[in-house]
C-alpha cells in the first residue's frame, strides 16, 4: 500500500493555454507503478480557472474544498459545485472549472494513468504542467 499526503507532493503550475491560477499535485500516477487510474489534486485560486476543454477520456471529480462554477455541456451553461459533491464528466464533453469565490477551490480529478501529466511517455509537445518555482 502507498500512503501519501498532499504536503509531500510537488505542486505544478498548469501551463495549458487558458489556465489561470491553477496548480496540480499528482497524488498517485504511473510513476508509482499504478496501472489504471491516476489521482490528481487541483487548486484554483480565487479568480482562476481551468481551460474550457474536452478530450477523449473521462474525468471523475470530487470537490474537496470551496466552490466551483463548472461548465456543464449537457445544459450548455455553468452550474455551481460545492465541497463534497462528485462530478462525472464523460469523454469528449466540454468542461471548465472556475473559482469565482474569495477562497481557494480544491478538487480531486481522476484520469487514466496515460494522461496523468507526469513525465510524458512519448509526447514531446509542450507539457501541460510545469514545476512551480520554489516548491
Ligand atoms: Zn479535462
Amino acid at each position: 500500500m502507498l500512503v501519501r499526503r498532499p504536503e509531500e507532493v510537488e505542486d505544478q503550475a498548469m501551463t495549458m493555454p487558458g489556465a489561470q491560477g491553477v496548480t496540480m499535485k499528482l497524488m498517485v500516477g504511473r510513476d508509482d507503478g499504478v496501472p489504471n487510474f491516476a489521482m490528481r489534486l487541483f487548486t484554483v485560486q480565487p479568480g482562476g480557472q481551468t481551460p474550457k476543454h474536452a478530450h477523449n477520456y473521462e474525468h471523475e471529480v470530487m470537490i474537496v474544498e470551496g466552490q466551483a462554477q463548472v461548465f456543464d455541456a449537457t445544459i450548455d451553461s455553468e452550474r455551481p459545485a460545492n465541497a463534497g459533491e462528485v462530478l462525472y464528466i464523460p469523454a469528449n464533453q466540454l468542461h471548465q472549472f472556475r473559482n469565482t469565490s474569495k477562497a481557494p477551490l480544491r478538487f480531486m480529478c481522476m484520469v487514466p494513468t496515460s494522461y496523468d501529466c507526469s513525465a510524458p511517455e512519448s509526447d514531446t509537445s509542450t507539457p501541460e504542467f510545469a514545476p512551480t518555482p520554489g516548491s
